[in-house]
């Protein structure tokens, strides 16, 4: 259960996307966090780069709409891992849910294992697609990503095994 506190967390969210099957397998809801300072070129979305832009969302609320729907779920943006600390509570109150939760971000694996911080606020993902847009290596045929370098890291393998283990 979770304390009433941790509810009352607040997140800066450009949209919840409902039963959408772009961002992930089967069926899911995608939340786009605002804010990014990864600047890639060619970025799909440059708004969500602002950490302010969106709307006001409490955590009570952001869990509501995801039992409501009740599929997994996608973190996006924006780079969900720009505000590490609470985006960690909100994976963590999804995975304790029994949600299997995608994060997209603009941070390598590697750059995110280095970081306690980022380190820890993806324990309890399932998945990570990595690493920047780069446009010279966007392919419209990879599945669940934009550019060839990004991979889907299975994020329990990845850390038991101590090296990025992809899907
Ligand atoms: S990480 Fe994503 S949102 Fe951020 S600049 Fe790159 S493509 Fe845009």
């Amino acid at each position: 259960m979770l304390e009433t506190n941790v509810l009352e967390t607040t997140y800066n969210i450009l949209a919840i996307m409902r039963g959408t099957t772009v961002d992930g397998p089967g069926f899911r809801t995608s939340i786009y966090l605002a804010g990014c300072h990864h600047a890639c070129p060619g970025c799909h979305n440059p708004q969500s780069w602002n950490p302010r832009s969106g709307e006001t969302m409490k955590l009570r609320e952001i869990l509501e709409i995801v039992e409501e729907e009740n599929f997994n779920v996608t973190l996006s943006g924006g780079d969900p891992l720009f505000h590490p600390e609470s985006t960690k509570i909100l994976i963590d109150a999804l995975a304790e849910k029994g949600r299997k939760v995608w994060v997209y971000t603009g941070f390598t694996w590697e750059e995110i294992i280095a970081d306690p911080r980022l380190r820890n606020a993806v324990k309890n993902a399932a998945v990570v697609v990595d690493g920047p847009f780069i446009e010279r290596l966007k392919d419209p045929d990879l599945l669940f990503r934009g550019s060839s370098n990004q991979r889907l890291i299975d994020v329990a393998l990845s850390f038991s095994s101590g090296k990025p283990s992809t899907l």
